[in-house]
């Protein structure tokens, strides 16, 4: 019987970096057909025409170990299966650049391709700028496989992430400057504003300063990625993963488009408000459907709008309900109750 694709079997088999195995009679949908097309591939490869790849030459051999010989990681470095994920990396690069999340040479992107070789971007390159041929392949503790340009420094950190959260596929950091002002401040972004934001991220913590490019940095930010698919990094900017580098990136904007709104939010002179623990339980329901994990699920209600910065005095604590027993009060503040009163009493007689 032959196989029906939809745009999403493509868009998962192109991140997959396994469109050259969709055969030639195989049934398009027409989205299908357009997302080829958007992604440079008008038509499916013919059976047997070998100047496309065959079935199995256009995935990625996951045999490939970083112990594997040079050839065969050579091999993998450059198929056609990488060449599209290194080609998804620049156009992602570009994309960074473009919006101004990084500067100069910053930021850094990267893929798992096998169990413990990872694709990621070189240093002391503008990601506005890079090539495919620019890329780097490592192990998991960062020592250059292949590529003829030096693997970043900030990998460590990366290669953090994924021995810490298995999900995360891919990597991206950039230092978006909202997000990152946040990061400055040490200021976690405040929740119950914007739907898009809950659904696909969820609150973002703050992992403490390290020096760029150490394994400490790395381990900081690593202990935080079981709950959170997006970090931000103390006086320095912000990482997200994902089982793709464009959903990686995703996060990037999102996260950075709601911090931006936050600041002009309270530009505007008047508390900003926000929507009730009951609404959030409602998005935090559509995300336990679209199978994105957060921690917040099962919580009281009173504990899921905890923005003490920007809510004071909202709390989760219940009123003692023992019928005004003061057995529970504490006597350092009765004593200071008693002392006011007393002054209180002095006053009025006097
Ligand atoms: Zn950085």
């Amino acid at each position: 019987m032959k196989k029906v694709y939809s745009a999403r079997d493509i868009d998962e088999l192109h991140i997959g970096g396994g469109l050259g195995s969709i055969s030639a009679d195989a049934i398009l949908t027409p989205s299908a057909r357009d997302r080829l097309k958007e992604l440079g591939n008008p038509k499916p490869t013919r059976p047997g025409d070998a100047s496309i790849g065959g079935n199995q030459k256009d995935s990625i051999d996951k045999s490939v170990r970083a112990n594997s010989p040079k050839e065969d990681l050579e091999r993998l470095f450059h198929s056609p299966a990488v060449r599209e994920l290194k080609e998804q990396i620049c156009e992602v690069g570009r994309r960074l650049w473009q919006r101004a999340y990084v500067d100069g040479n910053g930021g850094n992107l990267s893929i798992r391709l096998t169990d413990d070789v990872v694709l990621c971007t070189p240093t002391l390159v503008s990601k506005g700028f890079m090539k495919p041929e620019d890329l780097c392949l490592v192990d998991l503790e960062g020592n250059q496989l292949a590529g003829v340009k030096k693997r970043t420094s900030e990998i460590l950190m990366h290669l953090q992430i994924m021995k810490a959260q298995p999900k995360a596929r891919a990597v991206s950091h950039a230092h978006p400057p909202h997000a990152t002002g946040f990061a400055v401040a040490g200021v976690q972004p405040p929740t119950c504003m914007i739907p898009e934001i809950e659904v696909f991220i969820g609150r973002v913590p703050i992992a403490p300063y390290e020096t760029p490019g150490t394994i400490e940095m790395g381990r900081k930010v690593a202990e935080l990625v079981d709950h959170h698919n997006t970090v931000l990094m103390e006086n320095h900017g912000v990482v997200s993963w994902s089982n793709s580098i464009e959903d990686a990136y995703f996060k990037m904007e999102i996260v950075e488009a709601y911090c931006r709104t936050v600041v002009v939010t309270t530009q505007l002179g008047v508390q900003p408000k926000q929507f009730s623990p009951r609404h959030l339980q409602d998005l935090l329901k559509i995300k336990q459907e679209l199978g994105v994990p957060d921690p917040r699920f099962g919580l009281k209600e009173c504990e899921l709008c905890d923005n003490d910065e920007w809510r004071p005095g909202v709390t989760c604590a219940v009123p003692a309900t023992d019928g005004g027993s003061s057995a529970s009060t504490d006597p350092q503040a009765e004593s200071v109750v008693q002392v006011v009163t007393d002054e209180i009493m002095n006053r009025l007689k006097g």
